[in-house]
């Protein structure tokens, strides 16, 4: 084993490359993030676009039903 030589990554979130650490021995191959903040942030911006997806398909479905046919209000729960 050669000291000096681990594996590392590029964390998509702040572009930085970051080393192996001994509390990733157990799931390195599931570690993408360099750390929980950058998990955290990658997961808010996906989170985001889910959403902002889920409103634009439920418009369609209400404007391609037309007029005349009851609307259920659409209500985002606030993010706490
Ligand atoms: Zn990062």
């Amino acid at each position: 084993m050669k000291k000096g030589q681990l594996p590392s990554k590029i964390c998509p979130v702040c572009g930085r490359p970051f080393e192996w650490r001994k509390r990733w021995a157990r799931d390195w191959e599931r570690v993408v993030y360099c750390s929980e903040r950058c998990r955290r942030e990658a997961r808010r911006q996906r989170t985001r676009s889910a959403l902002s997806d889920e409103v634009l398909l439920n418009h369609e479905q209400q404007s391609s039903r037309g007029r005349g046919s009851v609307v259920v209000p659409y209500r985002v729960q606030p993010q706490r």
